[in-house]
């Protein structure tokens, strides 16, 4: 079955204060075939500046006081009840994973990529670290869901850097296992499962916004996007990153580096990611992600989040999505 991808051009009009002669604008409103959410892709005008600041400096200034620092992360973290682990932590690699200080659901934990990697700008960020990371979370989910079944919605996320969400400079990721889907888990939990393979069918028919397919992951730009620059990835046959088995972990990881590492080339140091997953057995659910550019880290930076992305949930961005899938090129597919 085919689907259709709905975008409806419109056109604004003004007279130009120089010259006194009227300006066409063109806008493309398009409308997300899995959740119905509607964006704006506006003409190219620079809100994305790429970034000049000296984030090494910053770094030097936010280390001594860094609760995630060797010395300071074993005192000055949380442990994890017995009853969900025995150690109170979570580790893979040089990954440590402990409960985050200021909840958001029953159980939030926070994964730092490392204590020594303070500064970790987002180039550097390696399959492997990525793969370390993602495992001590798939591990705090299926923790989570043992020593509570009722809790299975698991997620993955990232705020990267203070733009996107961060509240401390040492670079991580967190988990939510609740009982309770977040707004997006249950629009996407509620898409047919049919829909997610249209979707992926169209994208990979038009080639336009189609990145690769990693093996079991396949990547591509949002149609319309919520968030600058958004990819998405989608996995077949599981729903859950309590169901990532380490082969599709080390996959995710790979994918993930590629991306970020396109974002890097691109000029951004700031990021959000959302592995949403359902229940585990939610029939037909693809486990799938959003992954987006944040504004850059600068004194007095415009947000990339206005009334439009924040109180109309309708996502604005000047870059349309087949000139982000351009400036990745080809890295998904060799
Ligand atoms: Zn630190």
């Amino acid at each position: 079955m085919s689907l259709e991808l709905r975008r409806e051009r419109l056109t604004a009009e003004m007279i130009d204060p120089g010259t006194g002669e009227p300006v066409h604008t063109p806008i493309e409103v398009r409308v997300d075939p899995l959740t119905g959410h509607s964006s704006r892709i506006l003409p190219e005008r620079g809100l994305m500046p790429a970034s000049d600041f000296d984030l090494e400096a910053f770094a030097v200034q936010t280390q001594p006081t860094c609760p995630f620092c060797p010395d300071r992360v074993d005192r000055l973290t949380p442990r994890l009840a017995s009853r969900i682990h025995p150690d109170g932590r979570i580790t893979r690699g040089a990954a440590i994973l402990f409960p985050n200080l200021h909840a958001y659901s029953s159980h939030s934990s926070v994964s730092i990529y490392s204590p020594r990697l303070h500064y970790l700008p987002v180039g550097e960020i390696t399959r492997e670290l990525l793969a370390d990371n993602l495992a001590t979370q798939v591990a705090f989910a299926r923790a989570v869901m043992a020593a509570e079944p009722q809790s299975a919605w698991a997620s993955i996320n990232a705020n990267h850097m203070l733009p996107s969400g961060s509240s401390l400079f040492h670079p991580h990721m967190q988990g939510i296992v609740d009982s309770h889907p977040t707004t997006m888990q249950r629009l996407l939990a509620d898409v047919p499962p049919q829909r997610f393979d249209d979707y992926l069918a169209a994208e990979r028919r038009i080639g336009e916004r189609y990145l690769g397919n990693t093996g079991r992951i396949q990547w591509l730009v949002s149609f319309a996007p919520i968030a600058p620059a958004e990819l998405r990835a989608f996995a077949a046959g599981i729903c859950s990153p309590a169901e990532l088995d380490d082969d599709l972990v080390g996959e995710l990881a790979h994918g993930l580096a590629l991306a970020l590492g396109g974002y890097a080339e691109m000029g951004f140091q700031s990021f959000n990611c959302a592995i949403y997953g359902a229940p585990p057995g939610t029939e037909g659910y693809p486990l799938n992600l959003r992954l987006a550019c944040r504004s850059n880290l600068k004194p007095f930076y415009r947000s990339d989040s206005t009334f439009l992305e924040r109180l109309h949930w309708e996502g604005a961005v000047d870059w349309a999505p087949e000139s982000v899938a351009e400036r990745l090129g080809t890295r998904f597919r060799s």
